[in-house]
C-alpha cells in the first residue's frame, strides 16, 4: 500500500519512486531509520556508523538480546572500506553479489562502523543487495546501512511494506520515518550468513542461498562447507553461540555503586559519583546501549586493571544491556 493508495494517517509508506529513496536517503543521513526493500525480506535500517542510530533499531525492534547486524554496501569495492577482505571472502563476494548472502569478515582496525552493529565482536556481517530500491538507496545516502528484518523481535519477516507498517510503530511513535514500497520481495526468505574469516566456510545461517550453490562456486578449493554446529566451540561464532560474545579481558563488576579499588568505573544516570566514564548521565536506555561497546573496549584499553559496572534499569533497552553485561562478567570456565 502506498501514501497515494490510502495507506493510513501517519504512515510512512512511500512509494519507492526517486522522490521517496531521495527523502528515505535524507532520514538515513540526518540519523532516522528506514525501512526499505532487499530481494530477501524488507529491512530496518540505520546509518551504520551512528552509534544511537544503530541503537534505536534495537529500541523499535524490541529485540531481547544485542545479536550483531548485517550491513548494507553497494558493492565489494566497498567492503574493503570496513573490513579485512580474506581470500575466502572475495570468492564469495566475486561469486554472488550483489545476492542473498552475508558475508562475516574481520573489522578492519580503522572501522567506521559502530561496534554496536557487530555486538562488540571483531568481526562484521556485510552484504550488497541485489534489489534497484536497496540499491539506489545505498548510494543516495553514500552510508553504510545496519538493517535487519524490519519487524517486531519474534515475529515473522516482512515480504511487503505493508507488513512493516503492521508490525513497527509509526513515525511519531520511533518507528521508521520513511516505508519505501516496492512491492513483494523476490526471495522472501533472509540472507545465507557465512563466515569467511578463515579459510573454511562456515554456514552460521541457512538463507537465500544453498549450500550447494556455495560449495559449487568454491569448487572444493576452501574444503567442504560447514555449518556451524558441526564445528563447535573454538569455531566461527554462530548465532547460536552468542554467549561468546565480546567481553573484556579485565575483570567485571556488575550492580557497584562505586569503585573500589584499582576498578574503573562505569557509570548509569545522574548520579553517578567518580564514574571514569557514564553510559548515560540522563538515565536513558537507548543512549547507554549506543555508548555499551565503545566504552567497555576504552575501559578495556584505559589504566584500571579492572571494570566496575553501576546498575541498569531492566527497562528498554536495559534488558539487552543487562544481557550483555552478565555474559561478559560471566569468566571463562562459567561458559
Ligand atoms: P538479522 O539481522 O535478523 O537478519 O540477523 C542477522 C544474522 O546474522 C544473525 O543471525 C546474526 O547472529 C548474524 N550475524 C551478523 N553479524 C555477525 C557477526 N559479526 N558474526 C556472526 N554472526 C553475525
Ligand atoms: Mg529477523
Amino acid at each position: 500500500m502506498t501514501a497515494s493508495g490510502g495507506a493510513p494517517t501517519g504512515s510512512a509508506v512511500v512509494a519507492a519512486d526517486a522522490a521517496g529513496i531521495a527523502h528515505a536517503a535524507e532520514a538515513l543521513r540526518s540519523g532516522r531509520l528506514v525501512a526499505f526493500p532487499t530481494e530477501t525480506v524488507y529491512g530496518l535500517g540505520a546509518d551504520a556508523t551512528n552509534d544511537t542510530a544503530v541503537a534505536e533499531i534495537y529500541a523499535v525492534k524490541g529485540r531481547p538480546d544485542f545479536n550483531p547486524l548485517i550491513v548494507h554496501i553497494p558493492d565489494a569495492d566497498t567492503a574493503a572500506d570496513y573490513a579485512k577482505i580474506t581470500p575466502l571472502g572475495r570468492l564469495l563476494m566475486d561469486a554472488f553479489w550483489p545476492g542473498p548472502l552475508s558475508i562475516v569478515l574481520p573489522r578492519r582496525a580503522d572501522c567506521r562502523l559502530s561496534r554496536l552493529v557487530s555486538a562488540g565482536l571483531d568481526t562484521v556481517a556485510l552484504r550488497a543487495p541485489a534489489h534497484d530500491v536497496g540499491q539506489a538507496l545505498l548510494r543516495a545516502s553514500d552510508l553504510p546501512v545496519a538493517a535487519p528484518s524490519a519487524n517486531r523481535s519474534g515475529r515473522m519477516s516482512p515480504t511487503q511494506a505493508g507488513h512493516v507498517a503492521a508490525s513497527l510503530p509509526g513515525p511519531d511513535q520511533g518507528g521508521p520515518a520513511v516505508i519505501l514500497d516496492a512491492g513483494a520481495c523476490t526471495v522472501g526468505l533472509e540472507s545465507t550468513v557465512v563466515d569467511a574469516t578463515g579459510d573454511q566456510a562456515v554456514i552460521l545461517r541457512p538463507g537465500g542461498l544453498s549450500r550447494e550453490d556455495i560449495e559449487a562456486a568454491l569448487g572444493g578449493s576452501y574444503g567442504p562447507v560447514a555449518d556451524a554446529h558441526e564445528i563447535g566451540p573454538g569455531g566461527p561464532r554462530s548465532p547460536g553461540m552468542l554467549a561468546r560474545h565480546y567481553a573484556p579481558a579485565k575483570p567485571l563488576r556488575l550492580n557497584a555503586e562505586t569503585a573500589e579499588d584499582g576498578e574503573a568505573l562505569l557509570g548509569f544516570g545522574p548520579d553517578a559519583p567518580g564514574a571514569t566514564l557514564n553510559l548515560s548521565a540522563a538515565g536513558n536506555t537507548t543512549e547507554a546501549a549506543a555508548n555499551l561497546f565503545t566504552m567497555l573496549h576504552d575501559l578495556d584499553a584505559g589504566p584500571a586493571p579492572a571494570i566496575a559496572v553501576m546498575p541498569i534499569p531492566d527497562r528498554g533497552l536495559g534488558r539487552a544491556i543487562n544481557d550483555r553485561l552478565i555474559r561478559a562478567a560471566r569468566t571463562e570456565d562459567d561458559e
